[in-house]
């Protein structure tokens, strides 16, 4: 992490601030974030196992292969990590992290190079769109997040710290294939950015570079985190393809998983 961000991170630690709701997120909490704004469900459908009992949902309108990759390797671009699937190991760290170029980039944290290049792509559309976007979180070490948890453990409870701060080993921003965006507005890690240009733009576009909503509308019982729609997770332009193409939301439903509403003690 960032020397700069580590510093905010233990200021923001060291006060005494509200209760925030960035389950997966969580990196600056000076800005406040409002909590549970979906106000939208998203659209669902449901996906029959496949038929060969290996979970994997079958797809008859095209030849997408749902076992292309794995789902446990942390190293796989589809690897699914939730509050009953921490990393495995659980200190994962990636071995191809790079700076995504041309990007405005808060507090200079890498990506996976797949997703890096994916992020040059999808803001190099969002700009010819006139939107204006930067990321605003990406990859976070395993000890980053030891010490953002423990602190807040500390500070408000281990069942409080559930609702708003992601495990070590359990946060989705630790495979380095995910990238939080803000358009420099009033919505900065908050719910209300859905309903803004970028927000909107994003999440219909975000497909066409390879990566999804991973907390959607209407999904928190699934997915265990509140709608997060800054939070954008590189799966691939296939898989994003297919996920849209089907109307499935979230990469537990599409893979046939189990939902992940809480941490199993
Ligand atoms: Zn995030």
């Amino acid at each position: 992490m960032a020397p700069r961000q580590f510093s905010t991170v233990l200021a923001v630690l060291s006060i005494s601030a509200a209760a925030i709701a960035l389950a997966g997120c969580a990196p600056e909490p000076e800005r406040s974030p409002q909590t549970d704004t979906g106000d939208s469900p998203a659209p669902t459908a449901s996906r029959e196992p496949s038929a060969d009992g290996s979970g994997a949902p079958e797809s008859a309108a095209s030849e997408f292969d749902a076992s292309a990759h794995s789902l446990d390797d942390p190293a796989s671009i589809w690897v699914v990590t939730n509050k009953t699937r921490p990393l495995q190991p659980i200190d994962f760290a990636p071995d191809d992290l790079v700076m995504p170029a041309g990007v405005e980039n808060e507090f200079a944290q890498p990506l996976r190079e797949p997703a890096a290049r994916a992020v040059e792509s999808l803001v190099a559309a969002a700009a010819s769109a006139g939107i204006d976007v930067r990321i605003i979180s990406a990859y976070r070490d395993y000890a980053t997040q030891v010490a953002l948890y423990d602190g807040y453990v500390s500070r408000d409870g281990a069942d409080a710290a559930d609702t708003y701060s992601a495990r070590p080993g359990h946060s989705e921003h630790q495979t380095g294939l995910v990238v939080d965006f803000d358009d420099h507005g009033e919505c900065y890690l908050a719910g209300c950015f859905g309903d803004t240009p970028a927000g909107v733009w994003l999440a219909e576009h975000a497909a066409e570079h390879g990566f999804i909503v991973r907390y959607p509308d209407g999904k928190q019982d699934v997915t265990g985190f509140m709608p997060e729609p800054w939070h954008f997770r590189y799966v691939g332009t296939e898989l994003a393809a297919e996920m849209r193409e089907s109307g499935v939301t979230t990469l537990e439903e599409f893979f046939g998983l189990p939902s992940a509403p809480r941490y199993v003690p």
